[in-house]
């Protein structure tokens, strides 16, 4: 059966000497792809089964692997692809998202990741939309933080966030007290709708203070350990 569907190249895998196979996520979840010939430089094929491409691809659906037939590219991300810290911030993303939706095949995992590429490619800050883009995915792991109300006897008078109770932590629960901006900002993190993100600006001390808890609350819960977060940090510098 010939069908189209959009989506993003997550994986590009060589086969054969002029061939290869991609895997696409959608919204309709995830394809593996053979792109004949795809390799080929002058091949109509090769830009739009690029990694990263967000393309519509017409494709006869087999059960297994599909077979691509033509693609036109919907957005190649350009000012991606001429910047380094850019494009490690959008294969990381992908990694990600991928590894989210292996856990939980939720078609909002596949909007998250190509707005949150879109906006990387626009020139929003990277390092901001690659934590909302954590903090956003966890309740996909079961992992959602509590930022409503203290975790451990349901105060709001809120003076930290806790690694260790995943959420706030009010006066009495905690004697640690974190500053008060850091606490609205994950909350920010939590609840923004990145789509309508159209600038981002927030003190560099803010940003890494809550990419290292983000770090650290990651490799504490998810099992997921991505090499690709910590080349695009050493890419910031
Ligand atoms: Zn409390």
């Amino acid at each position: 059966m010939i069908k189209k569907i959009k989506g993003i190249v997550v994986k590009e895998i060589a086969y054969r000497d002029t061939s290869k196979i991609i895997e696409v996520l959608t919204a309709g979840g995830m394809y593996s792809i053979v792109a004949r010939g795809a390799k080929k430089v002058n091949s109509s094929l090769f830009l739009g089964t690029s990694f990263l491409s967000y393309s519509e691809f017409c494709i006869y659906e087999k059960k297994e692997i599909s077979t691509l037939k033509s693609v036109s590219i919907i957005n190649s991300f350009k000012n991606t692809l001429k910047d380094v810290v850019k494009l490690g911030a959008s294969s990381y993303l992908v990694n990600l998202c991928t590894q989210v939706y292996k856990q939980n095949n939720n078609s909002d995992i596949y909007n998250i990741l190509l707005t949150g590429i879109t906006k990387i490619d626009s020139g929003i800050n990277t390092l901001g939309i690659v934590n909302i883009i954590e903090i956003q995915l966890l309740k996909y792991l079961g992992l959602k933080l509590n930022l409503d109300e203290c975790v451990a006897c349901g105060s709001k008078e809120i003076v930290t966030l806790s690694l260790d109770y995943s959420g706030y932590l009010c006066k009495n629960c905690s004697k640690i007290s974190t500053d008060k901006k850091i606490l609205k900002l994950i909350k920010i993190y939590d609840k923004v709708d990145i789509s309508k993100l159209d600038s981002f600006n927030v003190s560099n001390e803010y940003l890494n203070y809550l990419d290292r808890f983000i770090d650290e609350y990651y490799s504490k819960y998810t099992g997921l350990y991505l090499d690709s977060k910590k080349f695009f940090e050493s890419l910031l510098g």
